[in-house]
Order: structure tokens, then C-alpha cells, then sequence
């Protein structure tokens, strides 16, 4: 992808504060640091979305990230650790190279909210589980 700039950052054409680096992946810090230490993994090869991601590439990343968690761990002063990654625009998505952030957490600070809770009937659940088994 000529234009994409988690391509370039990943190919290490366009300079970054690089944590880790191996043949698959690029592990940056986000330039926009919504706590201190927060990381983005990147694929070197362009994926769109997790929907693109091969599931090899998946379960990599996913190992990366508890290798990251456990480096932050051991160097940085954290309560806790997010691991977020957004499909989408509407999921809030703003480039469109997968990534995975890997964001550590103090007791306390205001980095983001989780989710909002809404409270659903046990037939809406049982209804909801029974419409995505039928996408297995
Ligand atoms: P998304 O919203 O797509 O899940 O996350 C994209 C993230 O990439 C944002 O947190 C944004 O701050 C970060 N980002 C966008 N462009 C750059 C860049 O050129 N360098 C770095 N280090 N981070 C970037
Ligand atoms: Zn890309």
C-alpha cells in the first residue's frame, strides 16, 4: 500500500520511537500517548482490519502483546493493562492498517472509559448468542 502510513512506519521508512521489531512485526509507541508506554503493534504486511488479518498473524500478535505486557510490567510503574483494536470507522478505527494498542493502566487515571453497561433480558441474550453461532 503506497499510501499507507502504518506501511511506512513498519518498513521503517518513516522514523519512530520503535519498542520491539522482528520479520512480521513493528511495535511502535503511538504518537498520541494516551498514557505513558502506550504501544501499537503493526503487522509489517498490509491488513485492513482484523476481518483481513491471517489467523497465524492473529495469534502472533496476540503473543507479542502478552510479551509487551510483560515487559511493561517489569520496567514501568502500571496497575494494569488494556489491550484494545478497532474494526472500523464506526468502531473507531482512523487508519486502516490493523493494529493492536497495548495500553498500560494506573489506578485511577482517566485514559478512557471501557464501555458504557446496558442491562439485557436473558431471551435477548439467548436470542443475540443464538443469531452469531448461526455465523460459526
Ligand atoms: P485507531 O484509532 O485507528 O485504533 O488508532 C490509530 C492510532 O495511531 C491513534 O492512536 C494515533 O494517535 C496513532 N497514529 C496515527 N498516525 C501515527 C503516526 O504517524 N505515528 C504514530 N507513532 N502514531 C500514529
Ligand atoms: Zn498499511
Amino acid at each position: 500500500m503506497n499510501d499507507c502510513i502504518f506501511c511506512k512506519i513498519a518498513a521503517g521508512q518513516i522514523p519512530s520511537a520503535t519498542v520491539y521489531e522482528d520479520e512480521t512485526f513493528r511495535v511502535i509507541l503511538d504518537m498520541n500517548q494516551a498514557i505513558a508506554g502506550h504501544m501499537l503493534i503493526l503487522p509489517k504486511e498490509h491488513y485492513a482490519d482484523l476481518y483481513e488479518l491471517p489467523e497465524d498473524t492473529a495469534a502472533a500478535a496476540m503473543r507479542l502483546a502478552k510479551k509487551l505486557a510483560h515487559a511493561a510490567a517489569a520496567t514501568m510503574d502500571l496497575d494494569g493493562l488494556n489491550i484494545l483494536q478497532n474494526n472500523g470507522e464506526a468502531a473507531g478505527q482512523s487508519v486502516m492498517h490493523y493494529h493492536l494498542h497495548v495500553l498500560p493502566r494506573r489506578r485511577g487515571d482517566d485514559t478512557f472509559p471501557v464501555w458504557n453497561e446496558r442491562t439485557a433480558s436473558s431471551e435477548e441474550l439467548t436470542q443475540t448468542a443464538e443469531t452469531i453461532r448461526k455465523g460459526l
